[in-house]
């Protein structure tokens, strides 16, 4: 419109998703087996990917060559990130939205979709239900709407941090919400949340355009692409990227998170702190468009991939997913699952056994109590951990890479699970996952090398048993 200001767009905000780039990366020749033992051996340095070393692992479809980036991945894992999954939960706030995306039932014209907002009174009463349960971290998930302003945000979080159950507490809080401009990310900061997640959903342009109308917000592609940018110039050191795999080919899609993962890095000297990557799933008021649906062997590819991709970024795999599935790719590169999760608006204290799909964004594969996913994945030799220690120790954005590049954080990250699984046996388990985690932590203590700092562990470990302290972390 004549007589505006002509909107200066700082020289970052361009739109770094070359899309022809990418295409041409993707109907390359494939890489032989020389080319990808060379690309391994460089994420298993612990070096981030290019986008183009990415394509030619997304490229390479040779059996053996997806066995030997499978096995690469597993051990990427264990490198870095040792035995551990961090565990959180979702809370959703709000599903009032004004956008109208395609595949989601939260979309402003699914009439027949139960529309809530919790009131903050509402919101301690599910937090109550969360700490009752164990749970130390969470994701707030929020619509699109001028009533989920920052200062809301910011509310809601302080209410949750606010919020105490026996020995129950939320240590990190982390949102899941719109993008916003500089002074809504300030405002939200002030907060103390921990990652800021925004979904690109797809970073193929025509998909995009398709799918998200353009006279709603979320129509706007280069506003959402840059989201994070200025939630990193604003101030917040941690966010998380995100696609939805089946929306358009996921070939493409892994590099274009790679493309943005690399961009932040280059930016803003700090790649993301976590990337998702949900599957489309069935949702109240949604046709499916099922040309792009991933099935599970390439789902468990684009995992691999992301592991060697993007060493040091936490990847979150959902209870989207259903248990078989979840138990399965595990090891090739999550950090990060949420365990008895309600994404019902009230769900923790209202939904029984059968979700409610009218009340819920898309439909769970995996409504597991967190009991019985932690007893799981003790069983199969994985250590839970609930730790916040370094978003509360100042070790998070460029410091946590710091910290994490060296290899040192696996020396904070096995004793701050221990001494946060130990909590979570004496208050919340179940006798048989209490018996099971008890093996477990002498096993994990078993391995730690004798000395002083073992001691402090043990004795630390025994505060907790005896009751005589709670939330003591390195
Ligand atoms: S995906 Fe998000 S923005 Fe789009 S309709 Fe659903 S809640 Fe709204």
């Amino acid at each position: 419109m004549c007589g505006m200001p002509a909107i200066q767009i700082p020289a970052k905000a361009y739109d770094f998703i070359d899309e022809a780039h990418l295409s041409g990366l993707l109907s390359g020749k494939r890489p032989d087996a020389g080319q990808i033992r060379e690309i391994i051996a460089k994420s298993l340095a612990k070096e981030a990917l290019s986008v183009e070393e990415t394509a030619a692992l997304v490229i390479a479809d040779q059996p053996e060559l997806v066995e030997e980036i499978f096995a690469a991945a597993r051990q990427l894992k264990q490198q870095v990130y040792g035995n551990r999954i961090v565990l959180f939960a979702p809370l959703y706030i709000g599903n009032n939205c004004v956008n109208d995306c395609s595949y989601c039932s939260f979309k402003r014209s699914n009439k027949g979709m139960v529309r809530r907002t919790l009131s903050q009174q509402e919101v301690r009463e599910q937090v109550v239900a969360l700490e009752d349960k164990g749970h130390k971290r969470l994701i707030l998930v929020f619509g699109e709407h001028r009533q989920y302003d920052p200062r809301f945000i910011a509310d809601t979080v302080r209410t949750v941090y606010a919020t105490r159950s026996g020995h129950g507490e939320i240590r990190r809080v982390n949102i899941n919400a719109a993008p916003l401009d500089h002074e809504g990310y300030a405002a939200i900061r002030e907060a103390g949340i921990g990652t800021y997640q925004i979904f690109q959903e797809t970073y193929h342009h025509p998909t995009y355009a398709r799918i998200h109308p353009g006279n709603t917000p979320k129509g706007d592609y280069l506003y959402r692409l840059h989201g994070l940018s200025r939630a990193f110039e604003a101030g917040l050191d941690d966010v998380g990227l995100g696609v939805l795999f089946g929306l358009y080919d996921w070939r493409f899609e892994v590099l274009g998170l790679v493309s943005h993962a690399l961009h932040l890095q280059h930016h803003y000297q700090v790649g993301p702190h976590t990337i998702s990557f949900p599957r489309l799933r069935p949702a109240h008021g949604v046709e499916v468009d099922s040309r792009y649906l991933v099935d599970d062997s390439d789902f468990k590819r684009i995992i691999a991939i992301l592991r060697l991709a993007v060493p040091y970024t936490g990847l979150i795999l959902t209870a989207r997913e259903n248990p078989e599935v979840r138990r399965e790719l595990m090891a090739f590169g999550v950090s990060q699952i949420d365990a008895g999760s309600r994404i019902e608006l009230g769900g923790y204290t209202e939904a029984g056994d059968a979700q409610v799909m009218e009340r819920e964004q898309f439909c769970l594969g995996d409504i597991r109590s967190l009991d019985e996913v932690m007893g799981e994945l003790m069983e199969d030799g994985y250590l839970p951990s609930f730790c916040t220690s370094c978003y509360r120790s100042g070790r998070t954005g460029e410091h946590f890479m710091e910290f994490s590049i060296p290899g040192f954080i696996k020396e904070f990250c096995t004793p701050n699970a221990l001494l946060t699984l130990q909590e979570y046996l004496e208050d919340y388990a179940s006798p048989e996952t209490r018996r099971v985690g008890e093996a477990l932590v002498v096993e994990e203590l078993g391995r730690l090398e004798d000395g002083d700092f073992k001691e402090t562990i043990c004795a630390r470990l025994a505060d907790i048993r005896e009751m005589k302290s709670r939330d003591c972390y390195f």
